[in-house]
């Protein structure tokens, strides 16, 4: 009897053994997909892992159903991988295959299909099937994969399901499909006839109205200086006019319209096209990489924001590929713009591939075949941290960029995975080398570095010399005392925005909306209205008019009375990026003020879309979260204003103060990033905070050594490793008692310091209670028995009859 051993993708811990044939036993590899069925007449893509002649003890095994691939889809590394990843973070082996294959690989009976909207289906070139399919779904807007098996009637329908997703007939249901459209830019210049200055004058000459002849001059001024296209938004600010004045003049034929899509007038395209010569610092650097890569596996480049990590990563990047090795380049989801892809694309041509999570089902499909078969498209890969999963054979290198970010880990679902230490260990598999860069390393990293373990070169100075900007504190409480605020603002950040506006420079202001959003308060009875799945208050949109809850998406229009005392007299608190844009609007009346946060980034390139805007220059001032620290290079802000330091300052974490450091750091570095030396002004209640003046003193050195110091004395990384168990129950006491029974046993069997059962700050979120445990394994401790013992514990947890039902999420290196 033969038998294959396959990954199930569910939350399942365990492998399946199925029944195959011995030609099937033959002609299945590792790493192909089998659909098999499991449970009541439900079909799955499974992977097959082993092939093997042991008939299972416990259950009869099934037979397969079909072999979905003709050559496998996933190689043995990637198996391995999948398995270290599984047993470290405490996981079902089921939840990383789910989640690292794209999910038009994972077609399931339940998956639910629909047609691809507007698009021209050439019938008479359908399949049997396929036509019946199509037909269906003229008459229904989606379908089960069980449905398709129903109206097919037979039960192997996923190859023809994966072939009308290819063609783009079908797409899967989790899909939106956003669509780019470059953005427009309208242009005037000066008819031909007028180019000529004799034409010039006596055109000046004709002129009545004296709102023309201003534009005509400021155009004429623009054209001497800066000798590039004007947009018709930049020239009625410059010449303070208006756009009927500009049509005036199309209509007489003095100027000429035209546009132009935005990415064409990048300012700094000429610069991007030639080769970039390294600088001497750059050079410095890179060499130092080279030698620590002989001797170490991981080196970590620690380079001042606009040092020009990006230029020594393409270098290095280069060595690699000459010597035909695949190269995976991980960056923060959000840092994953257009921009970073265009400059490295220029260099490497089309030997790159992108993959990331608003990348449609087919896109990320492509990536991976091209990976797998090695396509000469693929040579490099850059993406977010999912891209981790991919079919690499060859790795040389993985670079890390922005390696302190906590994106890197993620949070839900499992598997809780961080990237940059699971590529660490893949990189081992591969033999190849890792380099992590960052401006503000995280505190483990450094460590890290300090201790032998990493390679480390430290690149201090900016590209072209640029000096570091000029940081100036604007202590809040003293300036609300004296009367110097205008709302959020205090006069000195107010005359700083002035000044750069008068100078045409840009500003970027940067408002932390976590954990200081604005809500609605009732003035009679203070009631603030809350959701009612969560334990938390609701928060203001203005712009919808909505109260929103950030956990579930609970939302209600804004009340006109306080529902709890009728009271009319209700006002909103706190202050968020939408509050900040709207003073700003109050302030700076004229400008064209734009606002960057999870609201106004959701579609597929809306976050490109205002980057490419601020970038030419058509927005003067932009507002936004964290999103705006990510890597972002503008040649043209001279000016960074932080709106509040405070509310990072004091977030219930421990490493909220690391966090302030980098974020602060982070987003000051957008600051003169060209010639002139930029500034920072930060907004704070406590000037003398020991962060605040870390920042201001540039002084990361100082700040890792006092976080360091505390890790240690309360017990946290790099000292101590985190495990954080979450318990979840509808029913408040159940879940306390659960608890507190878990917690006692895990206290009695681990000799290490087991903190809990904790309410945390937010202890309720859609309907559910949490209360958390927190197990700190000490460095010289055995990981893999600790777990094993919690393990036990979790066992045990789940055989008593009344805890069943409560939910256990384990987070190992808790971030
Ligand atoms: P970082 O990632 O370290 O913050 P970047 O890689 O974004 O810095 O570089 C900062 C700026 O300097 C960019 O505008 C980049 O184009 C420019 N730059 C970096 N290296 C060079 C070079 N060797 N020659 C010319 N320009 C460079
Ligand atoms: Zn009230
Ligand atoms: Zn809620």
């Amino acid at each position: 009897m033969y038998f294959v051993e396959v990954i199930l993708p569910l939350s399942l811990d365990k492998t399946f053994t199925y029944r195959v044939s011995e030609t099937e036993y033959h002609y299945i590899k590792k790493g192909m997909r089998i659909a098999v069925p499991f449970g009541k007449n439900k079909m799955y893509a499974a992977l097959a892992i082993d092939l093997h002649q042991n008939a299972p003890v416990l259950y009869e095994a099934k037979e397969i159903h079909e072999i979905l691939d003709v050559a496998p889809l996933v190689n043995e590394i990637q198996i391995a991988h999948w398995k270290w990843i599984a047993s470290y973070y405490m996981c079902a082996i089921g939840d990383v295959y789910r989640m690292a294959l794209p999910s038009a690989f994972l077609l399931e009976s339940e998956t639910i299909l629909s047609q691809k909207p507007q698009i021209f289906v050439d019938v008479t070139q359908l399949s049997d099937d396929e036509f019946l399919l199509y037909e269906a779904l003229q008459h229904q807007s989606s379908l089960k994969v069980k449905d398709v098996m129903g109206i097919l009637n037979k039960k192997n329908v996923f190859p023809i399901i994966q072939k009308m997703i290819s063609k783009d007939l079908l797409v899967l249901n989790e899909e939106i499909q956003y669509e780019y459209k470059p953005k427009l830019v309208k242009y005037v210049r000066l008819h031909e006839d007028y180019v000529a200055e004799s034409a010039l004058i006596a055109l000046l000459d004709t002129l009545k109205g004296a709102k023309q002849k201003e534009v005509l001059l400021t155009y004429f001024q623009w054209q001497a200086q800066e000798k590039k296209p004007l947009p018709v938004k930049e020239l009625v600010d410059k010449a303070n006019s208006t756009t009927a004045v500009i049509k005036a003049l199309v209509e007489k034929g003095i100027f000429e319209e035209y546009s132009l899509q935005e990415d064409r007038v990048n300012f700094d395209k000429n610069k991007e096209e030639q080769n970039l010569q390294l600088s001497e610092a750059q050079q410095t650097a890179l060499d130092g990489i080279t030698s620590s890569l002989e001797e170490k596996e991981v080196c970590l480049l620690q380079g001042v924001t606009s040092s020009g990590k990006t230029e020594i990563y393409t270098r290095l990047i280069e060595q690699y590929i000459k010597e035909e090795k695949q190269v995976l380049y991980l960056l923060p989801e959000i840092a994953l713009t257009t921009q970073l892809v265009s400059r490295l694309t220029k260099h490497f041509g089309n030997q790159v591939a992108v993959f990331h999570s608003k990348y449609s089902n087919n896109e990320r499909v492509e990536v991976w075949n091209q990976v797998n078969q090695h396509s000469e498209k693929a040579k490099i890969v850059i993406g977010a941290r999912s891209s981790l999963f991919l079919p690499f054979s060859n790795l040389g290198l993985i670079i890390i960029d922005e390696e302190h970010e906590q994106t890197f880990k993620q949070q839900d679902p499992a598997p809780r995975y961080h990237a940059r230490d699971a590529a660490i260990v893949l990189a081992q598999s591969h033999k190849a080398k890792v380099l992590l860069g960052s401006a503000t390393p995280s505190v483990e990293t450094y460590y890290n570095a300090q201790s032998g373990k990493y390679g480390y070169v430290n690149l201090k100075e900016r590209f072209g010399k640029v000096q570091m900007p000029e940081i100036e504190l604007v202590d809040i409480k003293d300036s609300y005392f004296r009367k110097r605020m205008t709302g959020h603002f205090s006069n000195v950040l107010v005359d700083a925005i002035t000044e750069a506006l008068s100078l045409g420079e840009q500003i970027i202001l940067f408002q932390n909306r976590r954990g200081f959003s604005p809500v609605m308060e009732c003035l009679t009875c203070g009631h603030v209205p809350q959701c009612p799945n969560c334990d938390v208050s609701l928060t203001y949109h203005k712009f919808k008019n909505q109260l929103r809850c950030h956990y579930c998406g609970h939302s209600i229009a804004k009340p006109t009375i306080c529902h709890s005392c009728t009271s009319s007299h209700l006002t909103t608190k706190g202050f968020g990026t939408e509050q900040i844009e709207l003073e700003l609007a109050e302030l700076f009346p004229t400008k064209n003020i734009k606002r960057m946060d999870q609201d106004t980034t959701r579609g597929k390139y809306s976050f490109e879309n205002l980057i490419d805007r601020f970038k030419n220059r058509e927005i003067d001032i932009l507002v936004g979260t964290q999103m705006l620290a990510k890597g972002l290079d503008f040649d043209n802000v001279s000016l960074v204003g932080i709106m509040n330091a405070d509310n990072m300052l004091y977030q219930p974490d421990f490493r909220a103060f690391e966090r302030s450091y980098q974020m602060m750091t982070q987003v000051s570095g957008r600051a003169g990033r060209s010639e002139k030396r930029g500034k920072v002004i930060i907004q704070t209640y406590n000037p003398n905070h020991n962060v605040i003046q870390q920042v201001t003193h540039n002084d990361y050195e100082g700040m890792y050594k006092e976080q360091l110091y505390e890790r240690q004395i309360y017990k946290y990384p790099p000292y101590f490793r985190l495990v954080k168990l979450t318990l979840k129950h509808r029913d408040f006491d159940k879940l306390k008692e659960g608890s507190m029974w878990l917690y006692q046993v895990l206290q009695q069997s681990l000799a290490m310091p087991v903190l809990g059962p904790e309410e945390p700050a937010i202890n309720r979120i859609r309907n559910e209670y949490i209360r958390t445990i927190m197990v700190k394994i000490p460095q010289n401790v055995s990981i893999g028995n600790t777990k094993k013992t919690i393990q036990k514990a979790l066992n045990s947890f789940d055989v008593i009859p009344q805890y069943k039902a409560i939910r256990i999420a384990l987070n190992v290196d808790f971030y």
